[in-house]
């Protein structure tokens, strides 16, 4: 059986990556999981251990990282993420194509281990409507929109290292552009 592929996508804070993942996820003919992360952050009311991530402490996460055991890893706001190579190779080595929602920092990571992986980083229409989004997602404080808007300018300038860069101006067309793009990497891989 052929492994399945490893796809990352991301994209700038507010860009709506998890609504264009919602249209395609569940899609059969793309036999897509999605990976659950290791985190050191406190469980969230209804948040599952191993379905919305593995819940450790920060003991655990350091040795496993320094095990090799993490294909990639953040820090974000004071606690540790990363990917636990044993979920990728569990869910490639059933012919299952892996989907990684991950920030930049982490899918350079997985490049460099994992050349052949099918990056997808997704971009606003332009700054201007990442802006709009950002400030009608809620009541956030004019320095949090500010630091997401500095944050999102930082990631977009790294996007050269990905191999698709799509436009999320209509999110019904960009989930149908990443099907294409996942199917004609399926074929090319006998999956
Ligand atoms: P949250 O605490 O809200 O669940 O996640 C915080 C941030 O960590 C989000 O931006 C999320 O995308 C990122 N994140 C979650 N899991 C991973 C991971 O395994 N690796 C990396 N690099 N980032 C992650």
């Amino acid at each position: 059986m052929a492994k399945g592929l490893l796809i990352v996508i991301s994209g700038p804070s507010g860009v709506g990556k998890g609504t264009v993942i919602s249209k395609f996820i569940n899609d059969e003919d793309l036999k897509l999981s999605l990976s659950v992360s290791m985190t050191t952050r406190a469980r969230r009311e209804g948040e599952k251990e191993g379905v919305n991530y593995y819940y450790v402490t920060e003991e655990e996460f350091l040795r496993a990282r320094e095990n090799g055991e993490l294909l990639e890893s953040a820090e974000f706001v004071g606690n540790y993420y990363g990917t636990p190579m044993f979920e990728v190779n569990r869910i490639r080595g059933e012919g299952r194509n892996v989907l990684l929602e991950i920030d930049v920092q982490g899918c350079l990571q997985v490049i460099e281990k994992a050349p052949d992986a099918l990056t997808i980083f997704i971009v606003p229409p332009n700054m201007e409507e990442l802006e709009k989004r950002i400030r009608g997602r809620g009541t956030e404080a004019e320095e949090v929109v500010q630091e997401r808007l500095a944050k999102a300018s930082k990631e977009m300038e790294l996007m050269h290292n990905y191999k698709y860069v799509i436009c999320n101006d209509d999110a019904d067309l960009a989930a149908d552009i990443i099907r294409v793009i996942i199917r004609r990497h399926m074929e090319k891989n006998n999956i």
